[in-house]
C-alpha cells in the first residue's frame, strides 16, 4: 500500500516528514525517501526500514515531501525509490499506485529522446510532465505570446500528464518555487490544515493530533499550496 506525506509550515520539514512516514509504516514498504527545498531541491533515498534523520542528511527546510515505496516496477534500490527528480531539478515527484500504461508512455518518451534513470513506472510521470511543459513553452514561443507564468504552466502540465495515466495513481510534487501539488486517483489523499501549516498524507492518522481541519481529496481532484 505504501504512503505519501507532505509538509509546508514553520517546523523543520525533514523531521516532520520523517515522523509522518514512520506513522505510515504500518501500510508496508520496502524503501523510502524524502525531498525538501532549501536553495535547491535535495533528495534522500533509502532501502529498508526508516532510520533517523542524521542518516538522511537533509538540510533544514519549511517544505517537502516523503514517500514509502512498495516496489511494483523495478527492484528495491535507492535509484528506484521515490521521490524522482525532473531533469532540470525543478520538481520532485512521488507516487502511490501503478501506472498501468507506463510502457506505452515510456516508449513514446524514449522515441522523443527522454532519458530514464530508474526502472519505475513513476519516473514516466516525471518525464511526461517535462514533455508537457516543453510543448507549452514551444507553443507560447511560436505564437509570440508572453510565456505563461511558470507556476500556472507547471500546474497545467501536471494536470494534463495526470489525465494521461491509467490505473490508480496518487501523486505529490515539490517544486523549486515553493509549491506542493498533489492529485488523487484511487490511492487515498488527505490534507490537514492549521493556521500556519499544511500536511498532506495517505492517512489522517499520521497528522490528526496536530491539525484543526482535515480535508479529504476526492478522486480526480488536485490540492495545491504555496509555501511562504
Ligand atoms: N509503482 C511504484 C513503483 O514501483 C510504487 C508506488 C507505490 O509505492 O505505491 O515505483
Amino acid at each position: 500500500m505504501c504512503g505519501i506525506f507532505g509538509y509546508i509550515g514553520p517546523k523543520n520539514a525533514p523531521e516532520v516528514i520523517l515522523e509522518g512516514l514512520k506513522r505510515l509504516e504500518y501500510r508496508g514498504y520496502d524503501s523510502w525517501g524524502i525531498a525538501v527545498l532549501s536553495e535547491q531541491i535535495k533528495v534522500n533515498k533509502n532501502v529498508g526500514a526508516i532510520g533517523d534523520l542524521n542518516r538522511s542528511n537533509l538540510p533544514s527546510s519549511k517544505i517537502g515531501i516523503g514517500h514509502t515505496r512498495w516496489a511494483t516496477h523495478g527492484g528495491i534500490t535507492e535509484t528506484n525509490a521515490h521521490p524522482h527528480l525532473s531533469s532540470d531539478n525543478s520538481f520532485a515527484l512521488a507516487q502511490n499506485g501503478i501506472v498501468e500504461n507506463y510502457q506505452s508512455l515510456k516508449d513514446d518518451l524514449l522515441k522523443k529522446g527522454y532519458k530514464f534513470k530508474s526502472q519505475t513506472d513513476t519516473e514516466v510521470i516525471v518525464r511526461l510532465i517535462e514533455e508537457k511543459l516543453s510543448k507549452a513553452r514551444a507553443g507560447a514561443l511560436k505564437s509570440k505570446k508572453a510565456l505563461p507564468a511558470s507556476r500556472q504552466d507547471l500546474k497545467e502540465a501536471v494536470r494534463s500528464a495526470f489525465l494521461d495515466l491509467e490505473g490508480r495513481n496518487t501523486i505529490i510534487l515539490l517544486t523549486k518555487d515553493n509549491q506542493l501539488i498533489a492529485l488523487r486517483n484511487g490511492s487515498p489523499l488527505v490534507v490537514g490544515v492549521n493556521e500556519e501549516e499544511i500536511f498532506f498524507s495517505s492517512d489522517t492518522l499520521s497528522f490528526a493530533p496536530f491539525v484543526k481541519k482535515i480535508v479529504v481529496v476526492d478522486n480526480g481532484q488536485m490540492a495545491y499550496f504555496e509555501g511562504g
